[in-house]
Parts: C-alpha cells; structure tokens; sequence
C-alpha cells in the first residue's frame, strides 16, 4: 500500500498521489557554466531524468537558469542555502521549483517574500533537512542527530510555510545513515500528507554508494512510503539515474531500459563468461526500453534458469547458444557472443517484439 500523498506540480511533472515515483538527479558542473550544465542535463534527460536540480551560488548562477531552460526540456529546481534573494532571482529566471529551508532564511519577512513569488508562479519548495546541518536548537533539545531532531526540523519548516497557507510543499529528510533516514521519513510519513522526496545524501562512490541508497530507498518504497527518488553518488549523475531506475524495476514499480540477469558462474562455466557480461552491461545502458536479457555460464541450467527472459546467451566450451524465452535458436562462438546477441536486441527493438 503506498501512503496517500497530496500531488504538486513540479513543472509538468506530477509528484505524489498515484503518481509514478520520479527520478531526480542534481548536476555537479558550475551552474554559472551555462553550456557545460546544459549538456550535462540534457545527458541526463536521456538517461531518463524526469526532474534536474542545480546549485543557484550567486546571482550569476540564479541568472543562468534562463538561459539553461530554453535548452532542456525537464523541470529544473534551484537549490538555494540561506539567501532568499537568489530565490527571487531564481523563480524570476524560471525555476520550477526552489530548495530551500523556509527555517534558514532568517527574517520571517524574507520568507514572506520568498512565498508570495511561489504562490503567483505555482511553484513548489522544497524543504530539505539534512542530518548535517540541523539547527543548533534542535541539537540542543535532541541531544545530537536523531531521527526526531530531522523530523522537528522539517515540522519547524512546514509550519512557516503553513502559517502562511502556503501548501505546495515536498519534503526530505537525508542522512547518510541509511538507518536515521528511514526511520526519520517513517516518522514524517505519519504527520503530513506532503510528497516526500528520497534519498540517503553523502552515501558514497559508485558501488558504495548505490548499495546505501538501494538499501534506504528501497526499504521505504517498499513501504510505500516516497513519491520521488535521487540517488547521490559521488560519481558522474547519469550513474544516479541508471541506479534510480534500477531500484524502482527492482521493486517493480518503474520498468525502464533492459534488466540483466546473470548467473555467478560455478565449476561448470567454460567460457569467459565476466567479460562478456560486462560487455553486454554496458551495451544495454543505452537501451531504455523494457527487455529481459539473461547471460548465463552453461547449457545445464542456463537457458531453464532464464527462461522468463525475452533473449540471452548460455555458455558451452568456446562458444555460446542463443535463446529466447527459454528456447535455443542458434549458436554461436565465445568470442561473438556477445556482438550477435546485441544484434539480435537491436533487431527485437526495431520490430518491437520484446515489449
Ligand atoms: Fe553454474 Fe551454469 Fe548456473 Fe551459471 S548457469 S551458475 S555456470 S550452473
């Protein structure tokens, strides 16, 4: 059962309610490197990015954001710390959406600014704990960074924003213990409606960090708790998008690009079978459409283990056997494997006959 959140409108992407859980990524170029940051989101639209987000540092980089929406076509959000002037500047050169901690500002005025620009343009905010940089007040009263010093932070932001009628909110709660930042989005999911947005920030380089991340989002998801997902790695962000989407087939709740299965190989695996798999990975990043693809090291047991694959490859002694759904079509040898199974995908694409 997922929680029944109230939906918001960020750009065109619908979050929370029913909705599909969307996949977020923040850019790491310089947002005030105006071609550098568009190429880079426009890579991750093609990853699959549904909302990108970018650091506003300075005026120069609030400006920046009107120049990087004539060229991309997903909703952008300016992540502002502190300054409620560069989130003027930045709904006024056409952010979608701000982060920012309504608790941070300062004078309640600023934020009465800050509000009133979002009202008028339907623009969400996005309050965004961070177990790193919680209030000293609310340290002070939890005795250091627990799940309900992130949950009062939040509750303390909302409540600005609610005074002020204004409801068009996300939340998020990271950490980057994946343990305090499940228990503190279970905690929130119970006292407000709002779309929550996940993620465990700080989890790491690529394989570390996608372990952290698949473990604190997936256990909320399948919870059903979260209405949007990013997964940080201190990685290039098209990595996180590819994790993202991995997560949710995972969980079946989004079905993009191919899933690869592949069998750990044991004694009865007579070919290289790690090398072509890592081939054929990275040959089917570029494929965002639905497809089963198993890889599997023997005759014996592959094409049975995979048959709910829609094609793959089994390894004999130098060479290959192709199958789809289960069944042998063709063999082929060690060395081709790989190259005529992508060719077969390709195939399958163009003809559709693997969706
Ligand atoms: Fe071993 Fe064959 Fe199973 Fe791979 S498919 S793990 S090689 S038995």
């Amino acid at each position: 059962m997922r929680r029944q959140s109230r939906v918001i409108n960020i750009g065109s992407v619908k979050v929370g309610g029913d909705n599909p859980v969307v996949v977020q990524s923040m850019t790491n170029t310089d947002t005030r490197d105006i071609q550098a940051t568009i190429k880079q989101i426009q890579a991750l639209e093609k990853a699959g990015c549904e909302i990108v987000r970018v650091a506003v540092v300075d005026e120069e980089a609030a400006r920046a954001i009107a120049e990087i929406k004539k060229q991309i076509s997903i909703p952008l959000v300016a992540d502002i710390h502190f300054n409620y002037r560069l989130a003027l500047k930045s709904v006024e050169a056409g952010a979608d959406g701000l982060r920012i901690n309504p608790g941070n500002i300062g004078d309640i005025k600023r934020v009465r600014e800050v509000v009133k620009v979002c009202r008028e343009k339907g623009i969400p905010i996005r309050i965004g704990v961070n177990a790193g940089s919680l209030e000293k007040g609310v340290l002070e009263k939890y005795g250091g960074i627990t799940p309900q010093a992130m949950v009062e932070s939040a509750m303390n932001s909302i409540k600005i924003l609610e005074d002020m009628d204004f409801q068009d909110i996300k939340v998020s709660l990271k950490a980057s213990s994946v343990n305090l930042t499940v228990e503190a989005y279970r905690l929130l999911a119970d006292l407000v409606d709002y779309p929550l947005h996940l993620g465990i920030t700080e989890a790491g380089t690529k394989d570390r960090g996608l372990i952290k991340s698949a473990l604190g989002i997936g256990i909320l998801l399948h919870e059903g708790i979260g209405d949007t997902i990013r997964v940080s790695l201190t990685s290039d962000p098209v990595d996180e998008v590819w994790a993202a989407y991995e997560i949710l087939r995972s969980l079946e709740l989004r079905n993009r690009g191919a899933e690869l299965i592949s069998c750990p190989t044991c004694g009865r695996c007579e070919i290289d079978l790690l090398k072509i798999a890592e081939e054929i990975d990275y040959r089917l990043r570029s494929i965002d459409k639905p497809l089963k693809v198993a890889v599997m090291g023997c005759v014996v047991n592959g094409p049975g283990e995979a048959k709910e694959a829609d094609i793959g490859v089994a390894g004999g002694k130098g060479y290959g056997l192709l199958f789809k759904k289960g069944k042998i079509v063709k063999k082929v040898r060690e060395e081709e494997m790989a190259a005529e199974l992508m060719q077969h995908i390709y195939a399958m694409l163009d003809d559709n006959s693997c969706i």
